[in-house]
């Protein structure tokens, strides 16, 4: 997002790389009032699609639109619908349970996988993005497609038990403990702070997402001690409500707090990402309820979750998608022409 503005209104988009109706949807999306989009940039993408990525943000741009992407599933460690080969690439640079048994997850701390980041940025540097959304980092088993045992845990891989043995003078446990626990948490921010600093070193605006604990309350340490790194800009939180415990304006409203907090901390814009997959019919009225909750706290820079809400996607599509996403948008220009 554009850190100048005021007041953003976002859209995540993907699942067209069809550039002509990409541009027929942007026009959509400008004559509703938005002011960025975000454009996911998988490994596929990686692949298949550099020329087109950078034709879909160049129209972005000529539209006005700022232009975020995010690592959509790379490596299997950040949110996303999508494939991966990162481990059939780089068998050697993913995560191994305690037992030791290999997962098809990158490892954050794997030179490989930091230098596949790079390149990574890099490319996304070329296709002319504007910020990156660093979405939902996610050590294996907490959340993400491959899920393992309840008493399995990840990463005790060469490189991290190399890791961990220099820095504490001892051999990696093989039972989960808080040292282990701590060195998952370190390795995180160690990952993200170079991944941040380098984005940095090319100009872009960086934005930390973690994915809320849906089952309990919980803010882990690592979302405050991610907003201190240096090269974050924007603190933002997704807290999608759809099979979560609570009922949606208790569950968005605790999270919001959390984020407002911690942004401000750290003077950090708050970024507030609204669910619009998934949504059943009938039930169209809680993106509203969201849009509110986010709105009367004071949130100001708004995103969706994603275009015409998923309408495109079974795995992900609301059973009304133009009435979720309408209640979206409808609901924010009203907010934003009542108050300023
Ligand atoms: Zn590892």
């Amino acid at each position: 997002m554009d850190l100048m503005r005021p007041f953003t209104m976002g859209t995540s988009y993907f699942g067209n790389r069809m550039v002509q109706h990409v541009k027929k949807d942007l026009e959509t999306l400008k004559k509703e009032g938005y002011t960025d989009i975000l454009h996911t940039v998988s490994e596929n993408d990686l692949k298949f699609y550099r020329g087109t990525m950078k034709e879909i943000i160049e129209a972005s741009k000529k539209e006005g639109f700022t232009v975020t992407v995010s690592p959509w599933s790379i490596g299997l460690v950040f949110g996303g619908e999508a494939f991966s080969e990162f481990h059939i690439l780089h068998p050697e640079a993913c995560q191994v349970t305690q037992h030791g048994k290999q997962l098809p997850q990158a490892c954050f701390n794997h030179p490989e996988f930091r230098k596949f980041m790079k390149d990574w940025v890099d490319a996304v540097k070329k296709m002319g993005a504007d910020a990156i959304l660093w979405d939902e980092p996610h050590w294996a088993g907490n959340g993400g497609w491959y899920s393992i045992k309840d008493d399995e845990w990840t990463c005790r891989c060469k490189t991290c038990q190399g890791i961990f043995e220099e820095k504490s003078g001892r051999q990696m446990p093989g039972e989960w403990s808080t040292d282990v626990e701590e060195f998952r948490k370190d390795s995180m921010i160690d990952f993200l702070k170079e991944m941040t600093d380098y984005a940095k070193g090319k100009d872009f605006t960086n934005i930390i997402c973690f994915f809320p604990n849906r089952r309990k309350f919980e803010v882990p340490s690592e979302w405050e001690e991610a907003a201190c790194l240096e090269g974050v800009d924007v603190f933002a939180t997704d807290p999608y409500w759809v099979g979560a415990n609570y009922e949606v304006e208790k569950f968005i409203s605790f999270y919001v707090e959390q984020a407002i907090r911690i942004a401000e901390a750290n003077n950090l814009k708050v970024q507030l990402y609204i669910q619009n997959f998934r949504i059943e019919e009938g039930k169209e009225h809680q993106v509203e309820t969201a849009v509110r909750v986010g709105w009367e706290k004071g949130i100001r820079h708004f995103y969706t979750w994603g275009f015409n809400s998923c309408g495109h996607m079974s795995f992900l599509a609301s059973d009304r998608p133009e009435k979720a996403f309408e209640n979206y948008h409808g609901t924010l220009r009203k907010l934003k022409s009542k108050k300023g």
